[in-house]
Parts: structure tokens; C-alpha cells; sequence
């Protein structure tokens, strides 16, 4: 397996870093992400639609949660994404988690 790559206009190799998850306890719903996405992968979620998503259904106003927070950015689909991790770069908490993409060498 080998890692995909491209190159930048100026044939630098640049490898793009597709996103994973997102961290849904450190969101605030700003909507930064969702805007700076130059393809259709986020959408903003009521954070009671997350939790009854989320395996074992947590309960986060027990774990500190603020409960006037009323949505949550959510990936609706990981296969649009470039990989420019751009989402990343403009969270205020660090929520995106990115990879890169093995293919067959
Ligand atoms: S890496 Fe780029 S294309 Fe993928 S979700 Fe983030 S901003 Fe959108
Ligand atoms: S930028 Fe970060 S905190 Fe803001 S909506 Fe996106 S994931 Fe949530």
C-alpha cells in the first residue's frame, strides 16, 4: 500500500488529508468549518439527533456539556471531501480529525 498524493501548480508532492470525524463534545456549532468547505460534506445537526446516533447514547449535560449549545456540525458526506484541511485550520476547537488515503501501490 502506498500513501495518495498530488502536486502543487509548482510540482511540489502535497498529500491531502481526508476528514475522519469530528469531535462533537468540543463543538459550539460556530459553522466555520462549513463554510470554508469548498465541497458538501458538513452539515449542522441538532445535538440530540448526534447523541441518539453516537454509540451508548451519552448523556453530556452529566459531563459538563452546555446545554444552550443547540446544534453540532456533522459530516454528512466524508466521500466529497479533497482533503485540503481546511476545516481544521479554521476550528476554534480542534474538533476535525483527519488521514490520509492508502492505495494499492
Ligand atoms: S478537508 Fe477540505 S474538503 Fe474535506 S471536509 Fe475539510 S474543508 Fe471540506
Ligand atoms: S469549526 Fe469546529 S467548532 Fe465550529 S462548527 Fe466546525 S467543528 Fe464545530
Amino acid at each position: 500500500m502506498a500513501v495518495f498524493t498530488g502536486t502543487t501548480r509548482g510540482g511540489s508532492e502535497w498529500t491531502p488529508e481526508f476528514i475522519e470525524s469530528i469531535n462533537h463534545k468540543n463543538c459550539i456549532g460556530c459553522g466555520r468549518c462549513y463554510k470554508v468547505c469548498p465541497r458538501d460534506v458538513f452539515e449542522l445537526v441538532e445535538r440530540d439527533e448526534i447523541e441518539d446516533l453516537e454509540e451508548g447514547g451519552e448523556d453530556w449535560e452529566e459531563d459538563g456539556f452546555d446545554d444552550d449549545v443547540v446544534y453540532v456540525m456533522s459530516i454528512a458526506d466524508k466521500e466529497d471531501c479533497i482533503g485540503c484541511a481546511a476545516c481544521s485550520r479554521v476550528c476554534p476547537k480542534d474538533c476535525h480529525s483527519h488521514a490520509t488515503l492508502e492505495i494499492a501501490a
